[in-house]
C-alpha cells in the first residue's frame, strides 16, 4: 500500500485579513489585454458561466485571469474558490500564473487541484461516513490487483478466462459513472462471469475492512458523502463561493455530480471547454457534460471566443481542415491576425529509425536557427505520439547524438517495467552469474517461487559456493520445494541452459531475443492480461526486439543500455519533450513533430476496432489536439515501414493526411536514396498536373514507393502520378515474394547492393555491400539486374 496523502494547512481556516480589504486593491492591469469576449468571461461573476471555444483561443488564460480578478476585488478569500484542473502540473501553471497577474505570492488557494487531489482532502475530514478512518491508504494499482485476484480465487473463478484487471477495468468504469455496486444497472449483470457486481459488493467491504480506497473510490465517496448528508453538502456549497473549472470536455460522470452538487446552491460555476478536444472518452469522459451545461445550469452565459492567440494561420488551418471531418460536433470559427509562417511540414520516411533520426537532425537545425528562421531552443521542441513504444526510437536517437529530452508522464522506455524484465531475461541467458537479473525474473510470470523459495534458492546457492541459477539447479535436484515449484524452476534452470548455450553459439540474437521472451512464458503473461495496459507492454515489448536489430548481438545491446541509462543529463540543459498526445492536452510549445501517422497506430486500431465509428472521432480529436499544440512550426510524419518483432510491415500513412488542406501543407521530400540527405528536405518536385490530395502530391516522392503506399494508392482509386522513370521500376510489389538463391546479387532500398548468402524461406541473410550482413524479407530486395543504374 502506498503512501499516506497528508492534510496540508487547514483549507477552512478564514484568512486573518477581512475580505473588504482586498477589495480594489490593485489596478486591474490584468485585464488590458483581453478582448471583450475573454472579458466577459473575467467579468461575469455571478450565476453559471460556460466558455465552449476550440484551441488556443485563451480558455484556460481567461479562467486564471478570473481567479486573479475575483482575488483582488474581494470578491472571495483564496480559500473560498474551487478550482479545477487537469493535472496536478497544471494547478502549479495556474497559481503560478496567478501570481504573476495579481502582482505577488498566491498564499493559500488550497482548493486549487485536480478531481482526485480535492477529494481527497475532503474525504478525509469525512471519512467515517462512509465507513474508513481518516487515515486511510490509497491503494495503487498493483493492490488493487491484488486484492481483486484473491477475490476471484475465493469466488472459485477461473483466472485465466477472467483475470483480475478486466475486473479492475470494469469497477473503474462504475466507478467513473458514479455506480456504487447496489446501483450497476441490471443490464450489466452478466458482466464478468454474471459476478460482476457481487465481486465489486465483496471489493469495497474489502477495502473498507483495509481502511483502504481506490482512486476511483476517492470520487464515488465524496459523491456519495454529498448525497447522503445534506449538511454536510451545504457547509461545502456556502464555503466554496466560486467554483471554476478547466478542461471541463473531459468530466466523466462522477466528476460531474460532484461539481453539480457543489454548485447548486449559488451556481457560480464557470467552466471552460472545447468538444473538439474530448479525448478521454476510453477512460469514462462524456462530451456530454458539457453540451448539456445550459440545460444543468438555465440562465447560463455562454461564451464563444473565436480569435486564437496560439498558432499560425496555416496551423490553424490545418487542424481545422482534420477535425472538420468530424460529425459529431458543434463547429467552431476560428481566426487569428498571427502571420503566415511556415506552412504544417508533412515528411514520408523509409521506415521508424530514419523518422528519429531526421527528427533529431530537424531539431538540431532549429536550435540553428534553420532556413533563415529565429532559433527555437530544444526546450521549445515537443515530440508528441500516439503512443508510448514510439518513443524508443527517439530516446535511442538522442542519446546516441547527445541531444537531452525529457519523457513527460511515464518512465524513460529502458526503465519500464515490461523492458527491465525482459532485459533481465537477456542478461541472464548471457551470463548465468547475473544474479540480480535472475532474481527479477525467477517469479516472472508466476512459477509458484514466493519469498520462501527464494531464499531457499539463495541458501543453496551461498553454502556451494555458486550462483543464483546454479543454487537453482541443486535445489531443484535435491527436492525441498513443492513439487510444482520444483518442477518450474528446473525447467526454467534447463531453459537458461539452453539459452546460454545460443547465445554462445552465436545464434542470431533478435530470433533468440523472441524465443527467450516467448518460452519464458513472459509475453504469455501480458497476452493473459486483458487490459489497455497490457497491449501498452506488449508493444514496448516487439519495440524492444526491434531495436536490437540495430546490434551485433546481445552482449553489443545490453551494454548499449546500461551505457545510455548511465548517461545522466544535465539538469540544467534545455531538453526536447516527449510525451503522448494524451498527456499534451492544454499545453503548447513552438514547435511540435507529430510522428508516426500511420493508420493502425494513429489512427489506432484498437480504438476503432473497440469504438468503431466514435473511437475514430476520437482518434481524429486527438489529431486535432496535436496540431493546435503547435504555435509556429508543426512537423508530421508518417514511416513507410515499421519492423514489428523480426518482420517488417508496411503501413499505409494515416487517413488523418488526407483530410489535412493541400494548401497549408508543404510536402517535403524525403532523405535517403534519391533526396539531398538529412536536413537538406525540398518541396516535392512540380507536376503538371495540380495535386488532387495531399497523398497525390506526396506520392512523388520517392519513397513513397513502399508496397503499403502503392496498396493504398489502389485502393483509394487515386489516379498514378507521374514519376521519375527509375521511381517507378522501383516499385516493389508486396504481394509476389520472388525467390532468390544464394549467391544472387540483389538491391534493396534502405541497404542497397548485396549478396545473398543464405535462404531460408522468404528469408534471406544478405551480405550488403555497405551496410554489412543483415536479415531481411525477399519482398523488399529486387534482383539486381532490374535496378536501373
Ligand atoms: P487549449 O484549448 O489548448 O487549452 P486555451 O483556449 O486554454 O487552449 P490558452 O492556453 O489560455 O488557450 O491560450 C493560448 C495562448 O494564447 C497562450 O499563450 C496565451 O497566453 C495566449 N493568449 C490568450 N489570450 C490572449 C490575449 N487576449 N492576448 C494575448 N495572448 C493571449
Ligand atoms: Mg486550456
Amino acid at each position: 500500500m502506498n503512501s499516506w496523502i497528508s492534510d496540508e494547512a487547514d483549507a477552512f481556516e478564514a484568512a486573518a485579513e477581512p475580505l473588504s480589504a482586498r477589495a480594489a486593491a490593485r489596478p486591474a492591469r490584468y485585464l488590458d489585454g483581453l478582448n471583450p469576449e475573454q472579458r466577459a468571461a473575467v467579468e461575469t461573476l455571478d450565476g453559471p458561466v460556460l466558455v465552449l471555444s476550440g484551441a488556443g483561443t485563451g480558455k484556460t488564460k481567461a479562467l486564471t485571469t478570473r481567479v486573479a480578478h475575483l482575488l483582488n476585488i474581494g470578491r472571495a478569500r483564496p480559500n473560498e474558490i474551487l478550482c479545477v484542473t487537469f493535472t496536478n502540473r497544471a494547478a502549479r501553471e495556474m497559481r503560478h500564473r496567478v501570481g504573476a497577474l495579481v502582482g505577488g505570492v498566491v498564499e493559500g488557494m488550497p482548493w486549487l487541484g485536480t478531481f482526485h487531489s480535492l477529494s481527497v482532502r475532503i474525504l478525509r475530514r469525512h471519512a467515517e461516513l462512509v465507513g474508513l478512518k481518516s487515515n486511510f491508504t490509497i491503494l495503487d494499482t498493483d493492490d488493487q490487483l491484488r486484492l481483486l485476484r484473491q477475490l476471484i480465487q475465493a469466488a472459485n473463478i477461473d483466472e485465466k478466462r477472467w483475470p483480475p484487471r478486466l475486473l479492475a477495468g470494469l469497477i473503474d468504469g462504475w466507478k467513473n459513472r458514479a455506480l456504487t455496486p447496489e446501483r450497476v444497472p441490471s443490464s450489466e449483470a452478466s458482466a464478468f462471469d454474471h459476478r460482476g457486481s457481487e465481486l465489486y459488493a465483496q471489493y469495497q467491504e474489502r477495502l473498507r475492512t483495509l481502511n483502504a480506497c481506490d482512486f476511483g473510490d476517492l470520487l464515488l465517496h465524496v459523491v456519495g458523502i454529498f448525497q447522503n448528508h445534506p449538511d454536510v453538502l451545504a457547509r461545502y456549497q456556502s464555503w466554496f463561493r466560486y467554483i471554476l473549472v478547466d478542461e471541463y470536455q473531459d468530466t466523466n460522470v462522477a466528476q460531474y455530480l460532484w461539481l453539480r452538487l457543489l454548485a447548486a446552491g449559488h451556481r457560480n460555476i464557470a467552466v471552460v471547454g472545447d468538444d473538439d478536444q474530448s479525448i478521454y472518452g476510453w477512460r469514462g469522459a462524456e462530451v456530454e457534460n458539457i453540451l448539456r451545461f445550459e440545460k444543468d445550469f438555465p440562465g447560463a452565459r455562454v461564451i464563444r471566443l473565436e480569435q486564437n492567440y496560439r498558432s499560425t494561420p496555416h496551423i490553424l488551418a490545418a487542424a481545422s481542415g482534420v477535425i472538420a471531418a468530424n460529425s459529431q460536433r458543434l463547429g467552431k470559427t476560428l481566426w487569428t491576425d498571427l502571420p503566415a509562417g511556415e506552412k504544417v511540414r508533412l515528411i514520408g520516411h523509409w521506415d521508424g529509425e530514419e523518422e528519429a533520426r531526421w527528427i533529431g537532425e530537424e531539431i538540431e537545425a532549429y536550435a540553428r536557427g534553420t532556413r533563415g528562421l529565429d532559433p527555437v531552443s530544444p526546450d521549445g521542441v515537443a515530440i508528441l505520439v500516439r503512443a508510448t513504444h514510439q518513443m524508443r526510437a527517439f530516446e535511442d536517437r538522442f542519446l546516441t547524438i547527445g541531444l537531452p529530452y525529457r519523457v513527460v508522464g511515464g518512465p524513460r522506455f529502458y526503465e519500464r517495467q515490461e523492458i527491465r524484465d525482459a532485459m533481465a531475461y537477456f542478461r541472464a541467458a548471457v551470463s548465468p552469474d547475473d544474479d540480480l537479473a535472475f532474481e527479477r525474473i525467477v517469479n516472472v510470470p508466476k512459477r509458484g517461487i514466493g519469498d520462501k523459495a527464494a531464499q531457499e534458492i539463495n541458501r543453496a546457492a551461498r553454502e556451494n559456493g555458486v550462483g543464483l541459477i546454479e543454487g537453482a539447479r541443486l535445489l531443484a535436484a535435491a527436492g525441498g520445494l513443492p513439487a510444482r515449484a520444483r518442477g518450474q524452476l528446473g525447467a526454467l534452470v534447463s531453459d537458461f541452459d539452453r539459452w546460454h548455450e545460443m547465445a554462445r553459439a552465436g545464434a542470431d540474437h533478435v530470433a533468440l531475443a523472441e524465443m527467450i521472451l516467448e518460452e519464458s512464458g513472459y509475453v504469455g503473461m501480458w497476452q493473459a492480461e486483458k487490459s489497455p495496459d497490457a497491449q501498452g507492454r506488449l508493444e514496448n515489448l516487439k519495440e524492444l526486439v526491434k531495436a536490437l536489430n540495430e546490434f551485433e548481438n546481445l552482449q553489443g545491446f545490453l551494454e548499449h543500455v546500461s551505457l545510455v541509462m548511465d548517461n545522466e543529463q544535465d539538469d540544467a540543459a534545455p531538453k526536447v519533450t516527449i510525451m503522448t498526445l494524451h498527456a499534451a492536452k492544454g499545453l503548447e510549445f513552438p514547435c511540435v513533430f507529430l510522428p508516426g501517422w500511420e493508420d493502425g497506430l494513429f489512427p489506432s486500431q484498437r480504438s476503432m476496432d473497440e469504438s468503431g465509428v466514435k473511437g475514430l472521432e476520437e482518434e481524429r480529436r486527438l489529431a486535432y489536439v496535436g496540431i493546435t499544440r503547435a504555435r509556429r512550426y508543426c512537423t508530421i510524419s508518417f514511416a513507410a515501414n515499421r519492423r514489428v518483432y523480426n518482420q517488417w510491415q508496411s503501413a499505409l500513412p494515416s487517413r488523418f493526411i488526407d483530410e489535412l488542406p493541400p494548401a497549408h501543407v508543404e510536402v517535403l521530400t524525403p532523405p535517403g536514396l534519391y533526396g539531398g540527405g538529412y536536413g537538406a528536405a525540398a518541396p516535392a518536385p512540380a507536376s503538371a498536373e495540380p495535386p488532387g490530395t495531399l497523398m497525390n502530391s506526396a506520392a512523388r516522392a520517392d519513397v513513397y514507393n513502399s508496397p503499403g503506399w502503392r496498396r493504398m494508392q489502389a485502393r483509394s482509386g487515386a489516379r498514378p502520378v507521374s514519376q521519375p522513370r527509375e521511381a517507378r521500376d522501383m516499385v516493389i510489389d508486396a504481394s509476389a515474394a520472388p525467390s532468390y538463391g544464394v549467391g544472387a546479387r540483389v538491391f534493396h532500398q534502405k541497404f542497397g547492393h548485396g549478396t545473398v548468402t543464405a535462404v531460408e524461406g522468404d528469408k534471406l541473410t544478405i551480405d550488403f555491400d555497405k551496410a554489412g550482413q543483415k536479415n531481411v524479407v525477399a519482398r523488399f530486395v529486387t534482383a539486381d539486374a532490374d535496378v536501373p543504374f
